[in-house]
């Protein structure tokens, strides 16, 4: 903490305890620069540099104004509640002030003949004009009034406005104002100098244009978002250099698996699907690690895409892992992907929670001594005591699933060194895959150092699926629909609500609805999945629907990522309005898979709010995964979008990455040209704006 706070506050300095105190609270805003002081921008301003006549305050009732005046009358009141009346008065008028909680001393300052100046929203009350709980001060006649803006900080219990003003007014006094972009580059994109910028946004002169201050879109806020975005794109940059320095086992070989693998695939891969695989074999040839997300929409084809990374592992003498975030996800992966591998001589483990324990230590025993050249599970992977023996490729399915700190587990259980010789640390290739797709600015300034391949094409052959939003009171007609389409040899998945209070009613409810269709529909074959089957009873329904012996299956949420059965065409999600848009958009992907035209059907119940309406009319609207994204970050904002904070939000106090998308991508530009030209600038850049902040980046 620095010596200068003490000194600004003059009556801290003889108490040292207190001192501490608030500075501890200062601390806890994140305050312990002088650049932090600096930093710490208002939340908006007070106009205390107007008094209003109080004759004309009269007619500015609702308004938020300052008077003063010398005090006329002050009692304490009984009825209808305790509370301090003072009247006062300038030469033109009248006003009164209430104070509904007050001290004793109060009532001595507001002695008749003092002067007061007040501040706070006016109202008629019966006595004429009136404020409740002004904000005042006492001054003497004639003390002068402030020329700009008062600002009011962003600020924690007990740290009172006028410390922080102080303690900022001192830093702003002794703080390095080296502008940190060279005039020239100013001039080009336009922005204020940083000094110019940060004064004005403590002391703006009354003639500041309040609005454009107010929503942060004058040019001084514009200069501080500027730089807050270039320190995270600097940083940013700067966790990837540090990837690249460490190193990762090259897989340079596309061999006899690869093309062995791809030459017996049922079907040629799309052109997007070909763009991404060598996007992914480019990288895995590198001595330093991939770190790839592969956003693909719901039934592109990410799988086969990834499996192609994985014989590229395999073929260089590697093990490549899959993890998925469900015990039916991995299960169809693992069928899938041995289906195409395992005929191919390739050796696949499976690893799952819910394998008995001999074969788990069975599997465990075949990954570490390098038997399993490929590994398909959950979770699983990553609690148990799994070594891998040379692990050189992770890839995780559905990603945004799993936490970051998940990740990093399963990727270090592949940790090794070089050599005795050379202790380079080696860490495996990463591959990340989501159909939840993030905006390009988004991944762009969430993700510390991720690169992003995109299928943007769906295999042919797919027909359009079509949204109708229904009211649940026409449930029946619905249960009618689903017979006619059971009777034409279609297959359907019947979602049951989400209950997110309680899994307990969400199972009741799904073994109810299970119960009444199989009631209502006696002769068709409905099944049921839910999350607490046991594996072995999930993966019979599974089973069965996929050997197309169910024709209804009846399931929870469980179904919502990866499960791909290409028959079914037809899907009824019940009250759809407790599902959030990506959920809705996961779920309607496991219908339109195959070559029939596909139905999803939105139950809802009314009345319905707002965000529900905006959710469902976007579900009508559109399939496209990336729109359907874009409207999701629209009704939600990027925070509650990405769910858990991740690493390069952490960093933002002033952007805001929807209506300053236009800065992100000039600050990342200018970051390039700096890291390249300029390492002096980046470090003071990065010192001025991350502090302690940059911890939250090592992802
Ligand atoms: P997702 O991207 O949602 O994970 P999947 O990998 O499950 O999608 O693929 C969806 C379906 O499309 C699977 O049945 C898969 O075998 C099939 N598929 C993948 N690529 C192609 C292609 N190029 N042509 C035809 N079908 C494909
Ligand atoms: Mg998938």
């Amino acid at each position: 903490m620095s010596a200068p706070n003490r000194k600004s506050a003059s009556t801290a300095a003889n108490k040292p305890a207190a001192v501490n105190k608030t500075e501890d609270k200062l601390a806890r805003l994140g305050l312990r620069s002088d650049m932090d002081l600096v930093l710490h921008l208002p939340l908006r301003y007070e106009d205390e540099t107007q008094v209003v006549p109080m004759r004309e305050a009269a007619f500015m009732g609702g308004q938020t104004v300052q008077v003063e005046g010398v005090v006329s009358a002050c009692d304490v009141q009984f009825r209808p509640r305790r509370q301090l009346v003072v009247t006062i008065s300038d030469d033109t008028g009248v006003v009164v002030l209430r104070f509904l909680n007050f001290y004793g001393s109060q009532t001595r300052q507001m002695a008749e003949g003092n002067r007061v100046r007040a501040r706070g929203e006016l109202r008629h009350g019966f006595l004429g004009a009136e404020m409740v709980h002004p904000t005042y001060k006492m001054v003497l006649e004639g003390a002068p009034l402030p020329d700009v803006l008062t600002p009011v900080y962003p600020s924690g219990e007990g740290l009172p406005q006028s410390y922080l003003r102080k303690a900022i007014a001192s830093a702003l006094a002794r703080v390095d104002w080296r502008d940190t972009l060279a005039p020239a580059l100013l001039a080009g994109l336009d922005l204020m100098p940083f000094e110019a910028a940060v004064r004005l946004l403590h002391n703006p002169p009354p003639e500041t244009d309040e609005s454009a201050l107010a929503d942060r879109s004058h040019p001084a806020w514009v200069r501080m978002k500027f730089d807050e975005l270039l320190a995270q794109q600097l940083s940013l940059k700067r966790a990837q250099v540090a990837r690249r320095a460490k190193g990762a086992a090259p897989l340079p070989l596309i061999g006899a698996l690869s093309q062995a693998f791809q030459r017996q695939l049922p079907f040629q891969l799309t052109t997007a699907q070909q763009r991404v695989l060598q996007e992914i074999r480019t990288d895995l040839l590198a001595n330093f690690p991939m770190q790839r997300l592969l956003q693909g929409d719901v039934g592109s084809g990410k799988t086969v895409v990834a499996a192609l990374a994985a014989a590229q592992a395999i073929d260089s003498g590697f093990q490549a892992v899959l993890m998925a975030p469900t015990e039916i996800l991995a299960d169809q992966h693992f069928r899938k992907i041995a289906g195409w591998m395992e005929p191919l001589g390739v050796r696949v483990a499976w690893l799952t929670g819910s394998l008995k324990k001999k074969d788990k230590s069975e599997a465990q025993a075949r990954i570490e001594s390098g038997a399993a050249q490929l590994v398909i599970g959950t979770h699983a992977l990553i609690q148990d005591a799994v070594q891998f023996a040379r692990l050189g490729l992770v890839i995780v399915d559905e990603q945004h699933r799993f936490g970051v700190g998940q990740r990093l587990t399963l990727r270090n259980k592949g940790l090794a060194t070089a050599s005795a010789l050379d202790p380079t640390v080696i860490v495996p290739h990463q591959l990340m895959m989501s159909a939840t797709p993030i905006p390009r600015t988004l991944a762009m300034t969430y993700y510390a150092d991720l690169e992003v391949s995109v299928i943007d094409q769906l295999p042919p052959g797919r027909t359009p699926i079509v949204t109708r939003v229904i009211d649940q009171s026409r449930r029946d007609e619905v249960v009618e629909r689903v017979h006619a389409a059971a009777l034409e040899g279609r297959q359907v998945y019947w979602v049951c609500p989400l209950i997110e209070e309680s899994e307990t009613l969400q199972l009741q409810t799904a073994t109810d609805t299970h119960a009444a269709l199989s009631a209502a529909l006696p002769d068709l074959r409905v099944g049921l999945v839910h999350g607490r089957l046991k594996q072995l009873d999930k993966q019979a329904v599974m089973d069965a629907f996929t050997r197309a012996e169910v024709d209804v299956l009846v399931a929870t949420t469980v179904i919502e990522v990866g499960v791909d059965v290409p028959n079914a065409s037809l899907m009824v999600i019940e009250h759809a309005e407790r599902f959030g848009l990506s959920q809705l958009h996961q779920l309607r992907g496991r219908v339109g898979r195959g070559s029939a035209a596909s139905v999803c059907l939105l139950l809802y119940q009314s009345p319905l709010g707002q965000i529900a309406r905006e959710r469902l009319r976007t579900m009508r609207e559109t399939t496209d995964g990336f729109e359907i994204a874009r409207r999701d970050l629209q009704i939600r904002g990027p925070g509650e979008f990405l769910g858990a904070r991740q690493s390069g939000q952490a960093m933002l106090r002033f952007a805001d990455l929807e209506t300053d998308q236009w800065l992100v991508e000039r600050a990342r530009s200018v970051a390039l040209d700096l890291l390249r030209d300029d390492p002096a600038t980046v470090e003071l850049h990065l010192a001025r704006w991350l502090g302690a902040r940059e911890e939250f980046l090592k992802v």
